[in-house]
Parts: C-alpha cells; structure tokens; sequence
C-alpha cells in the first residue's frame, strides 16, 4: 500500500487540516500519517484558539516516522512559526525527500491567521524551493508574489513569479475569482488550464486541504503531476458537490472516491 504523510495542524471540527487530508488519503486507497504542527479550537463558525507544538516535537515525528517507513509523498499544510517551518525543512532535506505538496496555508476562510507574518518570509525561503507541488490559493499567490491578481493571465505572470521562487509546479487555484474556478498549472514551461465549475454552496470548509492532499495521493501512486492535478480536481469538484450542511456556518467537503 502506498504511505502518504500530512505535516499540517488539527482541525477539532474535522473539516480541514491533518483531519481532512487523513480522510482524503483513505478515500485514495493510500495509508495516511500525520505530523501535527499545531492544535487549533475550530468549528465551521470559526478558529477559536490556536496552540502551536514546539518545533522539537515536529522535529521528533518526522524522524519517527522516516526512520522507520518510507513515505511515498507528503504534504505541507498549517506551519504557523519561523522555526517550525526551519525544522521542516531542514528535516526533508536531510531525508533527501522531495515528492512535496506545499499549501502555503495563511488566513483561514474565517479570517483567522493561521501564519505568522513574519513567518511568511520563511515560507518562502526554505519550503517554497522543496516543493514539487505549491498549491496557492488568489490571496496567497498574490502575498507570496505581491502582484494584483484580476484575471488569467495575472494568474500566469503569478505563477511563473512563484516557479522562479524555487516550486518546481506552481497550481494557482481559482477559487477566489468572480466567474468559473479555472486552476493554472506552471511547470517551469507549459502553463495549464484546468476548468472548473462554480458550485452554488456555501459549505466549503476544507477544500484547500482536501485538494491538496489529493494532488499528494495521487503522486503516492505514482500518478504524473499534471494527471495527478486534473484527477484531484475533479475529486475537489465532486467532493464540494455532496459537502455537508454540518454545524452552524460553513460545512465541510465530503470525502468518498
Ligand atoms: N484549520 C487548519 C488546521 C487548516 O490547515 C486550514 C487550512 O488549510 C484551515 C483551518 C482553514 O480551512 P478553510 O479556510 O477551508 O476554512
């Protein structure tokens, strides 16, 4: 059985974070493990509290975990600190792994800051050039990038500003724009368009982790970038078309292959 990992925080609602990418490697038919950066008190309503977990406890499960299985592809979710994005990333590459789905995970859709400002530097510096895969949403493509995002073709100048940072793919997804949710993908020659349409729901807690640990699914199967994309695309696409009316305020995806 292919062994994906989520290095991501918990959501004690269930809808996103190491929650949500569990769910999704099992719908994936792949054994999913987790290493929790930080505790959050959540509900569809809102981020209530956030605890962080020391950098030298992520640090102590990540090698539990690489000293004794071999992970297939991982992702990168919440990391909140400076020195826990460091210990990541000095991890990975004394584990020389580079099979990497980074969602650059910022402000949550409540509006709650899941990253340090500061931290945003770091992000950028020492995860972005480890990613195979980054999977920036309009608002963070245009922090990490700090160009104006209206159209397509901004999305593109966005993506290319972001390979150039050290990604090798760059998946812009569409979500935040007006019309239909087309995602761009750059490999660093050939940019992609991926369709999508826009779904009449409110209930969409989750969705950037679910697609992102789809895309890390897929590639634990051993699935190319560009396929691995468009399958998780349409897994995202259905996955918000059955979500659940759980809670008071904003549902989260539902996840079944
Ligand atoms: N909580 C955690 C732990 C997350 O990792 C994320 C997003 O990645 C969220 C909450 C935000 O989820 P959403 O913006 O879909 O509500």
């Amino acid at each position: 059985m292919k062994k994906a990992l989520t290095i991501a925080g918990s959501d004690s609602s269930g809808g996103a974070g190491i929650q949500a990418d569990l769910k999704t490697f099992s719908a994936h038919g792949v054994f999913g493990m987790s290493v929790i950066t930080a505790i959050t008190a959540q509900n569809t309503q809102g981020v209530f509290a956030v605890q962080d977990i020391s950098p030298e406890m992520i640090g102590r499960q990540i090698d539990a975990i690489f000293d004794d299985i071999d992970v297939d592809a991982l992702k990168i979710g919440m990391v909140s600190v400076t020195d826990t994005i460091k210990v990541i990333a000095e991890k990975l590459q004394e584990y020389h792994f580079s099979q990497i789905v980074l969602d650059p995970v910022m402000i949550s859709k409540s509006g709650y800051s899941l990253l340090q400002p500061e931290a945003g530097e770091a992000l950028i510096k020492y995860l972005l050039p480890l990613a195979m895969v980054v999977t920036p949403n309009i608002p963070e493509a245009e922090v990490i990038t700090g160009l104006h995002i209206e159209t397509l073709a901004d999305m593109k100048k966005a993506a290319k500003a972001i390979h150039d940072l050290g990604a090798a793919n760059v998946l812009i997804k569409g979500g935040h724009m007006e019309d239909d949710a087309t995602d761009i993908l750059f490999d660093g020659e050939k940019y992609l368009e991926y369709p999508g349409r826009r779904i009449d729901t409110k209930h969409t807690h989750g969705t950037g982790c679910t697609l992102s640990s789809s895309i890390t699914a897929n590639i634990a199967r051993g699935i190319p970038v560009e396929r691995a994309v468009e399958q998780s695309k349409r897994y995202i696409t259905t996955a918000i078309e059955h979500s659940l009316a759980i809670g008071k305020g904003v549902g989260p995806t539902h996840h079944f292959y």
